[in-house]
């Protein structure tokens, strides 16, 4: 008996947690608070930061680059944001960017805005537009807050459906490891949680908007996909894929999506 209402304490709290993401407009599982998302990864991301080997965008050209395309995506959020009437929904958001020097073929945003590019991105990357392309996907996830319903589901399989706090309370390893998993910065650990094949299709289809909108050709998605397709039959696949499935179909996505991106478009100045 206790179990049965326990089953339809879960089941509601899932009903009444779903909301409507202002972005995409769709409904999702949602438990978690963005704002208590946004404070442990403003936490998560400084305690990676401090463990891992951050390149100085001072006197490294890969590290300025990171951070001014990092900038310009995050510009192009905000002014789509303010032009659809739903800019206090990045009230949270602490926009940071970095190259960590790792071989790792991977790139991650945390919620808040807070990004890591690998050093190991960058030869598929290959150009600054292919960069926007990868950056305008990740920010995506975080906006269309994919982690939260990740971090939601494995929130009631593993703990028991508690909240953040609890969890974070009884269960700090594991809901830390939890966080990084559902954020695709969970490598480390061992676990790999792919996201959906509808969450890399939306993030896809937003991140062509982000990357036109700050000035990048949305086309060079289509030969960098290529590129981390061709990465994944080496030796060492792409830790990128593992967490963001492309399941082959994903050129013609990216081919349907691209008249919308296009519209975006203003080609930049650049030295
Ligand atoms: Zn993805």
């Amino acid at each position: 008996m206790t179990r049965l209402f326990t089953s339809l304490f879960v089941v509601l709290s899932v009903v009444i947690a779903c909301t409507t993401n202002p972005l995409s407009k769709k409904s999702q599982l949602t438990l978690l608070p963005e704002s208590e998302l946004q404070a442990m990864g403003s936490q998560q991301y400084q305690q990676f930061l401090s463990t891992n080997r951050v390149v100085s965008a001072s006197n490294n050209r890969d590290a300025e680059m990171v951070k001014r395309v990092g900038q310009r995506i995050a510009r192009a959020v905000e002014t789509y944001y303010t032009q659809n009437g739903i800019s206090e929904k990045l009230n949270g958001f602490k926009w940071e960017y970095n190259l960590v020097d790792d071989k790792a073929v991977n790139a991650w945003c945390m919620p808040g805005g807070k990004i890591v590019v690998y050093t190991g991105l960058l030869p598929v990357t290959q150009n600054e537009a292919a960069l926007a392309v990868v950056i305008g996907h990740e920010v995506s996830h975080a906006l269309l807050q994919h982690g939260n319903t990740r971090m939601s589901q494995g929130l009631l399989q593993q703990l028991g459906g508690v909240a953040l706090s609890v969890a974070v309370a009884n269960k700090p390893v594991e809901t830390q490891n939890l966080f990084m998993t559902a954020y695709g910065a969970g490598t480390t650990v061992g676990i790999m949680l792919p996201f959906s094949r509808n969450q890399e299709l939306e993030a896809d289809r937003f991140g062509l908007i982000w990357t036109a909108m700050a000035g990048y050709n949305p086309q060079e998605a289509i030969p960098l996909w290529e590129r981390m397709e061709k990465a994944s039959q080496g030796q060492s696949p792409p830790e990128f894929l593992s967490t963001h499935p492309s399941e082959g179909r994903r050129i013609n996505q990216l081919q349907k999506y691209m008249p919308e991106a296009m519209k975006y478009y203003r080609p930049v100045a650049r030295n």
